[in-house]
C-alpha cells in the first residue's frame, strides 16, 4: 500500500466524539498517522510484527499498522467510549484488531514495536512519561509522538533506561483549544517524532 492510500483510508477514521481534556483526547491528523506509520515500516517494524498502541484512542494508529501487514494489533486504552470507537472503526476498514480496556501503566505484555501518541502533558504535567516507561518495558523498538519542547529532557530520561533515539522527526499540527488554556482557538503545536531502541541487544 502507498502512503497516500493509507492517508486516504486513515482519513475515514472516526475521530473522539467528545474528546475528554482530562485525558488529552486529541486524535493523530491521518497525514501524520500515515507518515509515522511507513516511518515504522521502513524500519521493518510494521509488516509481520506484533504491535501494541498505547492509548490508542479511536484506533487511527492501530488501523494503520493492521493495513500495512502488523501480524497482531493491540489496542490500549482507557476510556471505554474510545475503546468501543475503536473496535467499530477497525470493523468499518475491515481489519482485525484487539482492543484491551486498560491504563497503561497496568499492561504486562510483549509487543515487537510500540506506536503511540500519549497526552502531552498539556492538562497533567509528565503525562507522556508513564507511557513511554510502559512502552520501553513493552518492546525493543517504539515509535512515539511528543511535544518538541520536550525532546531534549525525554531523551535523557530514556538514555536513563538504556534505550536510544535513533531517529527523529517533526511535524506540525493542532490540538483543540480546550487542551492549552489558550487565548487562539487552536494552537499549533510542534511535534516531534521519537524512534527509539534499546541499547541492550538481548531485549
Ligand atoms: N492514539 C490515538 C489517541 C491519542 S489521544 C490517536 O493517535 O489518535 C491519547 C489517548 O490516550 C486518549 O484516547 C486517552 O483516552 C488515552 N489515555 C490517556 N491516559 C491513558 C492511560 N493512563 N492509559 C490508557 N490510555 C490513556
Amino acid at each position: 500500500m502507498k502512503k497516500n492510500e493509507l492517508e486516504r483510508r486513515l482519513q475515514r477514521v472516526a475521530p473522539h466524539a467528545r474528546p475528554q481534556a482530562r485525558l488529552e483526547q486529541y486524535s493523530t491528523p491521518a497525514a501524520v498517522a500515515a507518515d509515522m506509520l511507513f516511518t515504522a515500516y521502513a524500519f521493518g517494524d510494521i509488516a509481520g510484527r506484533k504491535v501494541a498502541d498505547l492509548g490508542c484512542g479511536t484506533g487511527i494508529l492501530s488501523i494503520g499498522a493492521a493495513l500495512l501487514g502488523a501480524s497482531k494489533v493491540i489496542g490500549i486504552e482507557v476510556d471505554p467510549q474510545a475503546a468501543a470507537d475503536a473496535r467499530r472503526n477497525a470493523k468499518e476498514a475491515e481489519v482485525e484488531i484487539e482492543v484491551r480496556e486498560a491504563d497503561v501503566r497496568d499492561v504486562r505484555m510483549k509487543a515487537d514495536t510500540v506506536i503511540m501518541n500519549p497526552p502531552f502533558g498539556a492538562q497533567l504535567r509528565n503525562a507522556d512519561r508513564p507511557f513511554l516507561e510502559a512502552a520501553v518495558r513493552i518492546a525493543p523498538k517504539v515509535y512515539s509522538l511528543h511535544n518538541a519542547r520536550t525532546v531534549e529532557f525525554l531523551t535523557s530520561m530514556l538514555r536513563a533506561l538504556d534505550r536510544e533515539v535513533y531517529f527523529q522527526k517533526r511535524y506540525k499540527f493542532e490540538i483543540p483549544h480546550m487542551f492549552e488554556f489558550h487565548e487562539k482557538r487552536k494552537k499549533e503545536v510542534e511535534v516531534a517524532l521519537l524512534c527509539i531502541s534499546s541499547l541492550d541487544v538481548t531485549k
